[in-house]
């Protein structure tokens, strides 16, 4: 996709911090950082959000953002980390080719994550037979 900022960054046609490459993933540093060393783990290849992505690429996502977790922990002595994708507009997804973001976290960081509410009487289960009708037909 020629006006995609991180096919761009993919085919080395932007620049990016390059943390990590493998057959089909990048890793590189988030130009805007939550805290120093976030990182961003796209496929080279163009997919708009997780529903797209090929199983395979998904599976070699997962285990480079393990492995840049793991490496944020041992050189920026992360205490914790967030794995984080937002999919569509919606849920703030500004760059429209799925990517993970691999955010390290420190005791009283200041951040707080999503804010959460309760089920009305009887919604929760509602809610999970809708899911299930779904997802598994029953
Ligand atoms: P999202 O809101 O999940 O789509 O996140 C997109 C992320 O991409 C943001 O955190 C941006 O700071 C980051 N970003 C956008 N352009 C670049 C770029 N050229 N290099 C590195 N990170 C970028
Ligand atoms: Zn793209």
């Amino acid at each position: 996709m020629i006006n995609c900022i991180f096919c761009r960054i993919a085919s080395g046609q932007a620049p990016a911090a390059a943390v990590l490459e493998t057959p089909g993933v990048l890793a590189f540093l988030d130009i805007a950082p939550v805290h120093y060393g976030h990182t961003l783990v796209i496929p080279k290849e163009h997919y708009p959000t997780l529903l797209e992505l090929p199983d395979d690429l998904w599976r070699e996502m997962g285990m480079v953002s393990r492995r840049v977790a793991q490496a944020l922990r041992t050189t920026l002595e992360a205490q914790g980390f967030n794995i984080g994708m937002n999919n569509f507009e919606a849920a703030g997804q500004a760059v429209p080719h799925a990517h993970l973001h691999v955010i390290p976290r420190y005791f009283q960081d200041g951040l707080h994550l999503f804010p959460q509410k309760s089920y009305r009487p009887g919604n929760l289960e509602k809610t999970a037979a809708r899911l299930r009708q779904v997802l598994t037909g029953g």
